[in-house]
């Protein structure tokens, strides 16, 4: 209840939740309580938490922050959710985000932006994207409106928004969280993960969600450690990389800083620091916004005004007439440019020289990391090249949008896992995160480490 009340507080400004579904989540926490009260408590027992709406809810409206998708009710339950519900937690409603999960800054989303609770509620001047795409569920976390949250990450979007609002997230290794029932983006990058206040808090919710489904072909047969006892572990011994290509030219210098203040940290804690190079980093951001938007046309097929959501049709349409006016009429600008990008790098004259030259570019990045994971446990670079922006800024060029994506891209193409750990402070007082990457399902060294810098 108190989590309700900071919602209707806060919501109105923040517009972190598109649906609130109090009824549901105050039967949830009764139940809660009765089994409590029988001595029969779960994992997560009472958690309240905020579900990104990208993950199907059973009879909850879903809806991927798109037009088209408005009024679809998932008949089934995303396997992420449903493992969280069976660990004892409460859905307090659907979170914000990108339309289809596309964008840096939640800006894109057919229910209006999201505000970043770190914004002064006082000066519209300074009105503050919270990141994105899952933008909404880390400003839910920050804004105390839930616990925790799911999330899901396909370039960054678990990790930028986390880094902009002040809390910690972590996209797992690809396969380790089933990605059935969560609305596709494009689907060799997609993973869920949580965002929540604390590392530790992030490895509670992972251990819930992970775990092996025959319904998700991609999903990783691996047994699932214990998080949570990961996080204190300690760093002692441990070899961290710092890739040279991280450093960019134009860095700023308040990023440095935080970065060789994380790095200062572990060493006192007994890690050791080693230079190391991944030479196709350059490569990344071009790559990904191929791939990417390529998966993207093909997932996004599907909405047809057929089958889900929104149709829009005049009386004597034919069927091509009914598709062309749902799909012009329900996606948005953005999601329309992916799906013009994509099918432009998938066309016949066009795939060797985009699409298959980035699959190969693709290949290089993950061999850069597997060669630098020899050497070391784990890797730590700044989460995001600046602190939240203004909600006005980089709305003119995409370009400028993507570049946002710069350190955190590459993870997903090499499908390793990823956290963002809440580090300091810009000298507005605005949040700034590090990141540390792991090599593939090793997200303990991941906590370790991430536990080690908070
Ligand atoms: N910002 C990136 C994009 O726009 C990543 C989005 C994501 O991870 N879902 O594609």
């Amino acid at each position: 209840q108190a989590h309700l009340d900071g919602i209707a507080k806060l919501n109105p400004r923040i517009n972190a939740y598109i649906t609130v579904t109090a009824e549901k989540a105050l039967a949830q926490a009764a139940e809660s309580d009765a089994r409590r009260k029988r001595g029969d408590a779960r994992a997560l027992e009472g958690i309240p938490l905020a579900i990104k709406d990208l993950f199907c809810t059973a009879g909850t409206e879903t809806t991927a922050g798109s037009r088209i998708l408005k009024g679809f009710v998932p008949p089934y339950e995303s396997t992420v959710s449903q493992k969280l519900l069976d660990d004892g937690a409460v859905f307090l409603g659907k979170a914000n985000l990108d339309e289809f999960a596309m964008g840096s800054s939640n800006t894109t989303s057919a229910a209006g932006p999201v505000e970043n609770p770190w914004s002064r509620a006082n000066d519209p001047d300074t009105r503050l994207v919270p990141g994105g795409s899952s933008g909404g569920s880390a400003a839910a976390v920050a804004a105390r409106m839930a616990l925790g949250a799911t999330a899901t990450d396909t370039g960054g979007s678990i990790r930028q928004p986390a880094a902009f609002c002040g809390i910690a997230g972590i996209k797992p290794t690809y396969g380790r969280c089933s990605r059935f029932g969560v609305v596709a983006f494009a689907s060799s990058l997609d993973q869920a993960g949580p965002v929540a206040r604390t590392v530790e808090d992030c490895a509670l919710l992972l251990k819930s969600m992970s775990g092996y489904d025959p319904k998700d072909s991609t999903s990783a047969d691996m047994p699932v450690p214990d998080f949570a006892a990961a996080c204190r572990r300690g760093v002692k011994g441990l070899r961290i990389g710092v890739p040279k290509e991280y450093r960019l030219d134009g860095l700023a210098p308040e990023i440095a800083a935080l970065w060789d203040q994380g790095l200062a940290w572990l060493r006192e804690q007994g890690a050791e620091m080693v230079e190391i190079s991944l030479p196709h980093t350059k490569y990344a951001l071009p790559t990904y916004y191929i791939v990417a938007p390529a998966e993207a046309s093909s997932n996004l097929a599907r909405y047809d005004g057929v089958r889900f959501g929104s149709r829009v049709t005049e009386p004597g349409s034919d069927l091509r007439d009914l598709y062309e006016r749902t799909r012009a009429a329900g996606f948005g600008q953005e999601v329309k440019r992916r799906i013009m990008i994509g099918t432009y790098v998938l066309s016949a004259g066009y795939y060797d020289a985009y699409y298959l030259k980035a699959q190969k570019i693709r290949a290089l990045i993950r061999r850069d990391f597997e060669e630098a994971f020899r050497t070391v446990d784990a890797i730590v670079t700044p989460a995001t090249p600046s602190a939240a922006f203004g909600m006005d800024e980089k709305q003119d060029d995409p370009v400028t949008m993507y570049l946002n994506d710069v350190f955190t891209v590459t993870a997903n193409l090499a499908g390793l896992p990823g956290l963002a750990v809440p580090a300091g402070l810009d000298g507005q007082g605005l949040p700034l995160g590090l990141q540390v990457i792991g090599r593939a399902f090793d997200e303990e060294s991941v906590f370790a480490v991430g536990r080690a810098i908070e």
